[in-house]
């Protein structure tokens, strides 16, 4: 049971949205507009925001930078529009995950399910993975490693800070879980089933939401063209970070 603030102003919608989440035993606010959400973000508990873009006060992602200005609670945004761009730009501002619209309860519930138990589990580190008694260099124990360096990259998986070259990386929450994780198994090649399991930890985000991740934590590392430095794609198989020469 979580403490779940819907922001959407379709009255219909919203009152759908309050339905599911308390049958799927939440205890649900609701607001219809930006500042409506910014209220309740001030006043009430919440572990979580399922927030709709098109309102009729707020830009979204305003709304969004507004809410990150105050608070860290996890953030889903629903968006009518399937646009990369748009997607990445909301990322960016601090979203945790994100829905097109129009999608269905079941996708929602799963969504909500997952950032909450990251949520819950932030202050912790991904588990180790199973399976890959490989000779890596990290501590075969779940305990999250001090600290991680990858080339230019330091990570600090217990401070949750990640520098690049000396300055410090401004990465979402499942940017930074991403980068941390890839780090832990640096030269080697990760398949994305396994962050799958291990960053996102629940089976049904699609290979898509990881790209997307992926290409925003590209940019903010300055890769640009088909040559990466850091975050190579090994096409068929998975991911790697590897130590620039
Ligand atoms: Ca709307």
């Amino acid at each position: 049971m979580a403490s779940v603030l819907v922001v959407e102003d379709e009255p219909g919608i919203r009152a759908e949205l309050i339905a599911l989440l308390t049958a799927h035993g939440h205890v649900v606010r609701s607001a219809a507009d930006g500042f409506g959400a910014l209220r309740e973000v001030t006043q009430a508990h919440l572990d979580a925001i399922v927030l709709d873009l098109g309102l009729p006060d707020l830009d979204g992602a305003d709304a969004l930078r507004m809410i990150r200005g105050i608070s860290q609670v996890p953030v889903v945004v629903a968006t009518a529009r399937d646009d990369d761009a748009e997607i990445i730009a909301l990322l960016d501002a601090g979203a945790d995950d994100y829905l097109v619209k129009p999608f269905s309860g079941g996708q929602l519930a799963a969504r909500l399910g997952a950032v909450l138990r990251r949520s819950a589990g932030a202050s912790g580190f991904p588990a180790g993975a199973p399976g890959t008694a490989t000779a890596s260099s990290s501590s075969s124990s779940d305990a999250p490693p001090a600290r991680i360096t990858v080339g230019g990259l330091e990570i600090d998986p217990r401070g949750r800070v990640a520098h690049l070259d000396g300055a410090e990386l401004q990465l979402t929450r499942r940017e930074f879980d991403l980068l941390a994780y890839l780090a832990r198994y640096a030269d080697q090649v990760v398949p994305k089933r396994q962050i799958l399991l291990e960053v996102w930890r629940e089976p049904y985000v699609d290979d898509q939401t990881i790209d997307v991740h992926l290409s925003a934590l590209r940019r903010k590392l300055g890769e640009r063209g088909a040559r990466p430095r850091y975050l190579q794609t090994v096409r068929g198989v998975g991911i790697k970070l590897v130590t620039p020469r």
